[in-house]
């Protein structure tokens, strides 16, 4: 993880949130290579969950919500991490999180009184993270939730506060009805959103695993009560498929139930990824949530958000099923999974094994040699033909052709094409050289057959 870290850093990935001003924890920025990543996995997700879907709506809903959602949704009551603080240096832990590491069973579900116990039993093996005293407080809920002053401007501080939103999901909850009467939508069918969402998380860590902004890439699917068993199984088998259809490492991935459900659930899985340094951790949450969450909604916001079936005239508050990833996760998970060292000429060699649609950059142009203006100029043609085509493509003529293609596999560019001489006359007029990242074997190509050949 260590070298990913870097890596991130290094080529423009990740970088440390208000670096400058010496960081902010829990805090990450996307610099020029990673917002390409994280865009083409958003734009895979959403193509897979609404356009290549019939019975799937898109959604965005605002950041800012009426302050009774939360209360209607049980955040601003049950939306809270154990937490408990050294009493020396005051480092806060989370408890749940700093039991399961030491391999006892625990998870931020159980009540304050069952975390005492657990960590009572097993004080003398958590040793504080920073003085390495074994001096804890004992363990509160902490609640999540993060308070703004948005529309207040009384500056009293007993008011109301409008919460950031601890999920992003509870937008489309809060439209349901409205994409009901706006679109053909029928039960069932699903509501897709990627939207932020903010967690006071008591220690964030493991670089964007657990993150204080967050964003969710959420999938409700609505169905008629007790419908819920067998769509629940096609929702499950669909993320993991999706997952492996990208090009995940089907044995860095597993789906793990969850032994302690919230009250209103009826089954919980999480997809797990093996990350490196961390091992197997939640990737993903598939939640089968019952009629709860419009059933709550409907009566603190007094609207009925009953279902009224067009054909059967029958009405239910529909069953919902959700799918739930951080997009800093699926980022994550998919650097981790694409970092590749391998050994060529006797030297070693990082690259990211990204498939075309994921990769920040789809190819890189070079003019073998930058003094020649004749390879330059036929280079800066395909450059610009093929930046019309695909936007994220890479002018590159620093350094010899070998250290261009190390750098360029260092970034997961699956292509790297050269202007030579032959380039210029003769019989090889108006070929290139294609250099293929994975096998890093070069090819004789027509400049007219390049798009088709980086299209796949
Ligand atoms: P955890 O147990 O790891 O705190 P959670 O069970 O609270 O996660 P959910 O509320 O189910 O997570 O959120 C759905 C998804 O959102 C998670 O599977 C994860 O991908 C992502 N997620 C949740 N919290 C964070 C966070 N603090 N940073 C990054 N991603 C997060």
């Amino acid at each position: 993880m260590e070298d990913i870290i870097s890596l991130s850093k290094r080529r423009g990935f990740v970088y440390p949130g208000s670096e400058i001003y010496g960081g902010m924890a829990g805090m990450y920025d996307y610099g020029p290579l990673g917002v390409e990543l994280l865009n083409n996995l958003k734009a895979a997700w959403w193509k897979a969950h609404v356009y290549d879907r019939d019975d799937f709506y898109g959604l965005d809903s605002a950041i800012f919500k009426d302050p009774r959602v939360w209360e209607a949704s049980g955040h601003t009551t049950g939306f809270s991490d154990p937490l408990a603080e050294c009493k020396k240096c005051n480092t806060r832990i989370r408890v749940d999180k700093e039991l399961e590491r030491i391999g006892v069973k625990a998870d931020e579900k159980m009540t304050e009184a069952e975390l005492n116990e657990l960590f009572d039993a097993n004080r003398d093996k958590l040793p504080c993270p920073k003085c390495g005293n074994k001096d804890f407080g004992p363990v509160h809920a902490f609640n999540l939730l993060v308070k703004t002053n948005m529309g207040d401007f009384t500056g009293d501080a007993t008011a109301e506060p409008v919460y950031l939103p601890g999920e992003a999901c509870q937008g489309i909850y809060l439209n349901f009805k409205n994409v009901v009467d706006t679109t053909p939508a029928r039960v069932p069918f699903g509501i897709a959103q990627i939207g932020k969402a903010f967690r006071n998380e008591i220690s964030p860590r493991n670089f964007l695993f657990r993150t204080r902004e967050l964003e969710q890439a959420d999938t409700q699917y609505f169905v008629k009560p007790h419908e819920n068993k067998e769509a629940y199984e096609r929702v499950k088998q669909a993320r993991w498929d999706w997952y492996v259809q990208m090009g995940i490492r089907p044995e860095n991935l597993r789906f793990k139930q969850h032994d302690n459900l919230v009250f209103y659930a009826s089954d919980a899985w999480d997809v797990e990824y093996n990350f490196p340094t961390y091992g197997f951790d939640e990737l993903e949450g598939i939640h089968d949530r019952t009629d709860y969450d419009l059933t709550q909604h409907s009566k603190f916001s007094g609207t009925d958000l009953s279902y009224v079936d067009p054909q059967s005239g029958e009405k239910y508050i529909p069953w919902i099923l959700e799918t739930s990833v951080g997009m800093g996760r699926m980022f994550l998970a998919f650097l981790s999974d694409a970092y590749t060292v391998d050994e060529v000429n006797g030297e070693k060699r990082i690259y990211l094994k990204f498939p075309t649609a994921l990769a920040p950059v789809k190819v890189a142009v070079s003019p073998l040699l930058k003094n020649k203006p004749e390879l330059v100029d036929k280079a800066r043609e395909v450059y610009t033909m093929l930046k019309k085509e695909f936007g994220a493509v890479m002018w590159d003529d620093n350094g010899n052709i070998g250290k261009r293609y190390r750098r360029q596999d260092e970034i997961g560019t699956p292509y790297c094409v050269v202007v030579d001489f032959d380039t210029l006359e003769g019989d090889t007029a108006d070929t290139v050289t294609v250099r293929h990242r994975d096998t890093t074997e070069q090819q004789r190509v027509q400049i007219s057959g390049l798009v088709n050949l980086i299209r796949g």
